[in-house]
């Protein structure tokens, strides 16, 4: 059955690629790829922009050899990371930031202050789970190692506080480039920067972009999906999103559909299967070279706690 899946899958997706012409590469932009490899938890893809005053770097990954490449790179340019932008607060995204600021001291982080908030609930949850988990005998080393990991991110309170927060959406100059830094509140969490880059037609869309799977954990769907309207108003060639390879603006379309049909059908009387369905078939592109089974199981899971029930569905929405 799974074998049947995946080549369906490999099918459609030929087809789909075909037809949309793929994303341009920007000048300027350079995207250092995370990573979703089966067993770990996820690295978000950092992009770095150059600026005048140094480089911009956008997120900062989970794993040591992440931040390794991040750093590899600025030496290799010879060009000091001016400032750090941080899309959300997910240790996917944040987890390099310790690292980056100890090496570059006097860069800018600009974030929201969602991460506050953060801190005492989702995260301390989570630890909480985490600790219990190591405590039973059953991690393997590496898991191990990765928990720790985030456990160390979690621990170093200023490193993940912004020192220039991100309070609403405006042009500003970040490390002497023009951009346009936005806010959008109770998305994918309770506050999500994205750029938006006129000069370059450039978007970099943090985790409001999740090319495989959108990644429902602490969202606000229904913000989640006017934030992807605000998107579309821009007229960019190309989007970088949290995970997953830069899109063309057609690409980023018939995400945006695939998102939304997935709410639609999660808000109707139709079964579970058939919204899950939807998005393998509708989201064919760019779930390509995933694991279905691990696609599969997040739907599942999305599905039964944050898009099914009301009250999960509200749970991260404004009070
Ligand atoms: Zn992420």
């Amino acid at each position: 059955m799974r074998i049947k899946l995946a080549a369906a899958i490999v099918m459609a997706t030929g087809a789909s690629v075909a037809a949309v012409a793929p994303a341009a590469p920007v000048p300027g932009y350079t995207l250092i790829p995370g990573s979703f490899a089966p067993g770990r938890q996820p690295d978000g893809n950092t992009v770095v922009i150059d600026a005048p005053a140094g480089l911009i770097v956008v997120d900062t990954g989970r794993h040591p050899e992440h931040r390794e490449k991040i750093l590899a790179f600025a030496r290799a340019r010879g060009r000091p990371i001016a400032a750090i932008v941080n899309s959300h607060w997910h240790l996917d995204h944040t987890g390099g930031n310790r690292a980056l600021r100890a090496a570059y001291p006097r860069a800018d982080l600009y974030a929201s202050r969602a991460v506050e908030g953060a801190l005492t609930g989702f995260l301390a949850r989570s630890r909480k789970d985490a600790e219990a988990f190591l405590a039973s005998g059953k991690v393997r080393p590496e898991q191990e190692a990765e928990i720790r990991g985030d456990f160390a991110t979690m621990d170093d309170r200023p490193a993940l506080g912004p020192t220039v927060p991100v309070t609403r959406s405006q042009k500003r100059r970040v490390a002497g480039r023009m951009l346009e830094v936005n806010l959008a509140r109770y998305s994918a969490t309770e506050g999500d920067v994205w750029l938006y880059d006129a000069k370059a037609r450039a978007v970099v869309a943090g985790d409001l972009v999740v090319a495989a799977v959108p990644f429902l954990d602490t969202a606000c769907a229904e913000g989640w999906r006017r934030a992807l309207g605000e998107i579309a108003r821009r007229p960019f060639a190309t989007l970088f999103p949290g995970h997953g390879a830069p899109m063309s603006h057609a690409q980023f379309d018939r995400w945006r559909a695939a998102f939304d049909n997935l709410l639609d059908c999660s808000a109707s009387a139709r079964a579970d299967a058939d919204c899950k369905a939807g998005w393998m078939r509708d989201a064919a592109a760019f779930v390509q070279g995933e694991d279905p089974a691990r696609i599969g199981g997040l739907l599942d899971y999305y599905l039964k706690t944050r898009l099914r029930p009301a009250a999960g569905r509200r749970q991260y929405c404004a009070a």
